[in-house]
């Protein structure tokens, strides 16, 4: 008997379709359309595929969006006076600086996101959105995890009580599922380069959440016989898209197996748009 297989994109289309029905009922009420504008600088062909995915589910859910592509050599007060311009336009609710920035911009990235109004910080990664989430305030908490709680919790996986090892610590994954996991009282490890014994970490996992960017870095023998495994990785092999978990390998141990592509993904884009309606919601007084 196989484990379970953990299908984003069934959840991701259920969520999108619950969102559309929402989105419709209010702008009803407001006569408004809720708006997200992303913004991409320089050329990056997994960024610009990334956007596309974005400004495409945007449409399917009755989100308006625009994409500002930007020059790489665009100067820091550019940039910021683009946000700042964002930040002052009422008919905009969500504001997305694609990640991560050309070289030249790249050590400021902190500046640009702080830079971004907190109430329109769709992507959560704003300071005032990252103090809110160690308070358990997820209203604009950052998108994948939230994907990967919501994939655990809509497939019946408890959390509560639960050993969660997850290997990653960047501002996108590792950092903020902490919170998340603290607040519904499971136990957190958080793995990384310089993790002793990290297989030791990976063997007592009863979820084991990966995201390091390699291919078949999680092997049937790193895991714990019924351990539900979440594959965060998107790597490219050959042409093809693969996660960090080695699917097949681990499907008949598991309890459960989010695959890559087809789990995480759809919920991080599915999240973004939750966050841009409810960024819309407060910003227009209607959160009931
Ligand atoms: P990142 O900032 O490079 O983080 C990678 C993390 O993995 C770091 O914490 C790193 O540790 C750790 N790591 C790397 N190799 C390791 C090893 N051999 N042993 C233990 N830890 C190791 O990347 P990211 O932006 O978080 O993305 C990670 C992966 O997830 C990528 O494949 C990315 O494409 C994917 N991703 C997918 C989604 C989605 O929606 N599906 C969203 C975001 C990211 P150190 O901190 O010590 O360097």
């Amino acid at each position: 008997m196989g484990g379970k297989i953990l299908d984003g994109r069934k959840l991701a289309d259920k969520l999108n379709s619950e969102l559309k029905n929402s989105i419709e009922q209010l702008e009803k009420k407001t006569g408004i359309k809720p708006k997200l504008v992303t913004i991409l600088v320089g050329i990056d062909s997994a960024s610009e595929v990334y956007v596309n995915i974005k400004h495409k589910t945007c449409a399917k859910v009755g989100i308006d969006s625009v994409s500002i592509k930007l020059d790489e050599n665009i100067s820091m007060e550019e940039l910021m006076n683009e946000i700042e311009r964002l930040n002052n336009d009422d008919s905009i609710h969500g504001i997305l600086l694609q990640l991560p920035l050309p070289t030249g911009l790249r050590e400021n990235t902190s500046d640009f996101i702080e830079r971004i109004s907190p109430q329109k910080d769709v992507d959560g990664f704003h300071p005032v959105n990252k103090g809110k989430l160690v308070d358990y305030i997820e209203d604009l908490a950052p998108c994948t995890p939230k994907g990967i709680i919501s994939l655990l919790e809509n497939n019946n996986i408890e959390i509560k009580g639960k050993d969660v090892v997850i290997i990653n610590r960047s501002i996108l994954v590792g950092k903020p599922l902490i919170f998340m996991l603290l607040k519904r009282n499971a136990t957190p490890t958080v793995c990384h380069t310089s993790t002793k014994n990290i297989e030791d970490h990976m063997r007592r996992a009863d979820i084991l959440v990966v995201g390091v960017g390699r291919p078949k870095f999680i092997t049937k023998d790193k895991i714990k016989e019924g351990a539900v495994i979440i594959d965060v990785g998107t790597n490219r092999v050959e042409g093809k898209l693969c996660g960090d978990v080695d699917f097949d390998d681990v499907i008949d141990k598991a309890a459960a197996v989010s695959p890559s592509p087809g789990g995480v993904g759809p919920l991080t884009v599915a999240f973004l748009l939750q966050n841009t309606f409810t960024a819309y919601k407060k910003l227009l007084n209607y959160t009931k």
